[in-house]
């Protein structure tokens, strides 16, 4: 009991399950819970920040209400613990173990210090189910790259730990956090002024684990909700999450992956966040597992740098509402469903637009409240069939994945209000509704005609040739039907010549939610791959399906 110890929360920002600060209390008399807000090492969005304030305020709450307190300081970690650990005279800096480079290097630089100082450092596993480093090591030293490979792995294993004990105000009495007078003014959590950031007002998901204890509970007592989540149907574009939302919390620690394991005791969440598990195993042992070069197990496409492309994606603007609406909801909230990630990630990449999947790895890093370095890059490479999963025929069409499950568009009028008065009919393309419905739906972008002198579909109003642009609402920036199918023939081109390398990764098992899905599934594969090999392409969009070709 006789260390003085800093705390360093990173992510687990929690006191149940939190086995390194319940070590660090047990050995030592005096304790520092400390929080460093680094704002220039990592590219997060507003929203994210946010988030963490809030969850860094619940902390304190709960800290507080055992006789603690949190010690929040901005900069950089190490010149932050360098100052403090001289202060406090502290013997002992404790943080969770972490796989992600940016910790991992942090880790180098506090045992740096420590060995310089003379001081201890104490870590624990606690950000994922096992230690990774068990999973390699029972797997001969590399990580298991197929799904069904690891879960052999983890049957040699056994169960994941059991979470430890909450923390209480016991523990404090032992251990004391020395008081200062002054701490308000020092080591207070800014706001988000104080931080120069704006975010809209509401506030769909609260941080911190207060709300992710809640969370949960309501989950456990709807046992509707648990029944029907084993057999995994549930809907991208529901107007509540249909899943556990849980996602924020567990990607910032606000709730403990193994609690959540072990009290979700269905099935099928159980085997989501063993997905997570594989990912983070896979990442950390991967070279450049967040990059296409250098990443060994990734796919190398000479994918498309179209930066007006990408932002049209980002921002909202492709003239697909089913894309645009779900790129709002991100950019408003901050989550999507997982079939709607599926929906924006298959459109930017190998479906539509040709554009690496490292771009939208990035904006969803900036936009995801659940942003998470293995689990992100990991299913971005799965959805661009760079690795992991790689039946590239299966594309989905960004008119009909939509409208299956929200035939009047609900969800879309909700995030695109220019279309709140659309007519069902025509609300997934908009731009096949004649001209006087789309003057008396509210949302006028153009009437197709057949003159343009390029013979593409090109749109008037008001008598002019408005080429791609849209009066209230963009026309579709590409034919569906056309890329998709040009796309696939340079990804069947792509994983005949690199064989080699999608072996490492090609696996029998499939994404869980898209099991409800496959029969539409392969009614879209039997369609694109229809049109490539029998011609009926051409004839299809002549014949003007859900695939209008802008003008351009
Ligand atoms: P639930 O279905 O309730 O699952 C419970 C938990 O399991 C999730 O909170 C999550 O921790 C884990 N999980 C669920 N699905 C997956 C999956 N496919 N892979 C790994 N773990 C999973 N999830 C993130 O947490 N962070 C990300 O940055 C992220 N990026 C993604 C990018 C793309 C392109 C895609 C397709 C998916 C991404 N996901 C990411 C996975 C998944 O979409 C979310 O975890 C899920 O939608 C979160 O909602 P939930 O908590 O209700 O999930």
């Amino acid at each position: 009991m006789t260390h003085r110890t800093i705390h360093l929360f990173r992510k687990g920002l929690r006191l149940h399950d939190n086995p390194t600060l319940l070590a660090a209390l047990e050995f030592s008399s005096a304790l520092y819970p400390v929080y460093v807000l680094d704002l220039e090492a990592k590219l997060l969005g507003a929203l994210r920040w946010r988030f963490i304030l809030q969850s860094l305020e619940d902390l304190d709450g709960r800290l507080r209400a055992l006789g603690s307190r949190l010690y929040v300081l901005r900069g950089s970690t190490l010149a932050v613990l360098r100052e403090l650990v001289t202060r406090w005279a502290v013997t002992q800096i404790s943080y969770d173990t972490e796989v992600e480079p940016h910790y991992t290097g942090m880790d180098r630089e506090i045992r740096t210090l420590a060995q310089e100082r003379g001081i201890k450092t104490h870590t624990c596993v606690s950000h994922t189910l096992y230690d990774v480093r068990r999973i390699i090591k029972a797997n001969g030293g590399s990580p298991p790259l197929t799904y069904k490979k690891f879960l052999h792995v983890l049957s040699v294993l056994g169960e994941p730990e059991k979470p430890v004990r909450e923390i209480t105000a016991e523990d404090f009495l032992r251990c004391l956090t020395p008081p200062d007078p002054d701490h308000e003014r020092q080591f207070g959590i800014p706001s988000l002024e104080d931080l120069g950031l704006q975010v809209p007002s509401e506030v769909l998901w609260p941080g911190g684990e207060t709300h992710a204890l809640k969370r949960l509970q309501q989950h456990l007592q709807s046992q509707g909700w648990v029944a029907n989540f084993s057999k995994p149907r549930t809907v991208p574009n529901s107007l509540l999450p249909s899943t556990t939302g849980l996602s924020p919390y567990i990607s910032l620690g606000c709730l403990s992956v193994r609690t959540f394991y072990h009290r979700l005791t269905s099935i099928y969440a159980q085997g989501q966040v063993l997905w997570r598990e594989f990912f983070y195993t896979v990442a950390s042992a991967t070279p450049n597992f967040t990059r296409m070069q250098g990443n060994p197990i990734c796919l190398q496409i000479d994918w498309k740098h179209e930066p007006e492309a990408l932002e049209k994606w980002r921002t909202a603007q492709t003239g697909f509402p089913w894309i645009d609406a779900i790129m709002t909801q991100l950019r408003e909230e901050g989550w999507i469903h997982h079939l709607a990630r599926h929906a924006v990630a298959c459109f930017l990449t190998r479906g539509d637009l040709g554009i690496s999947w490292e771009e939208g790895m990035k904006v969803f890093e900036e936009q995801l409240l659940d942003a998470d370095y293995s689990v992100n890059a990991g299913n971005w490479m799965w959805l661009s069939a760079s690795a992991f999963f790689h039946k590239y025929t299966r594309i989905f069409c960004p008119v009909r994945f939509g409208r299956r499950t929200d035939p009047d568009g609900q969800y879309l009028r909700k995030y695109l209000p220019v279309l709140k008065n659309f007519p069902s009919q025509y609300i997934y393309e908009p731009w096949k509704a004649p001209e006087d419905i789309q003057i008396s739906g509210g949302c006028v972008i153009g009437t197709k005609t057949h003159n343009c002198p390029m013979q593409y579909i090109c749109y008037i109003y008001n008598n002019e040739l408005c080429v791609c642009a849209g009066k209230d609402y963009p026309h579709p920036m590409v034919c569906h039907l056309e890329v998709s199918q040009k796309n696939l023939a340079l990804m069947r081109q792509i994983h005949t010549e690199q064989q080699n390398t999608a072996q490492l990764t090609r696996d029998v098992s499939d994404d869980p939610m898209e099991a409800g899905l496959k029969r539409e599934l392969q009614e879209e594969e039997e369609l694109i791959e229809g049109a490539e090999s029998n011609g009926t392409f051409k004839r299809l969009n002549n014949g003007m399906d859900h695939q209008s070709r802008p003008c351009s």
